[in-house]
């Protein structure tokens, strides 16, 4: 399938995880054992850990994938075809990060008075 927004053609399959979420439930998680640790609970503090541990682990099985485009980043959720995408892929990011930059160099050269 091809970008709605931009020519691209090159799209990936990501996790659409909410990441500050996920750190906000280790370090309340952490917190919280600590607390437990301190005051002697030290089946609590591995309990905690544990849940904690687990729910970031449920949390990531739960979440449905959305796929993003590597020129635009515009992202898609609830595509059909979407399975028929690869994972991110470093190489393809870098390669239209750099054609990214050269078009907006060049830009700003023709963009230039004189
Ligand atoms: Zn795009």
């Amino acid at each position: 399938m091809q970008c709605l927004v931009c020519p691209s053609t090159e799209l990936f399959v990501r996790k659409n995880f909410p990441q500050r979420l996920g750190v906000t439930i280790v370090v309340l998680g952490f917190a919280l054992s600590c607390w437990a640790w301190y005051h002697h609970m030290v089946v609590a503090t591995f309990a905690i850990l544990m849940a904690t541990a687990l729910i970031d682990v449920l949390l990531f099985a739960f979440v449905g994938e959305i796929l993003e485009c590597y020129r635009c980043h515009a992202q898609y959720i609830g595509i059909t075809g979407m399975d028929a995408h690869e994972g991110f892929d470093l190489e393809i990011h870098e390669k239209h990060r750099q054609q990214m930059a050269r078009l907006s160099m060049a830009a700003e050269e023709t963009g230039q008075p004189g």
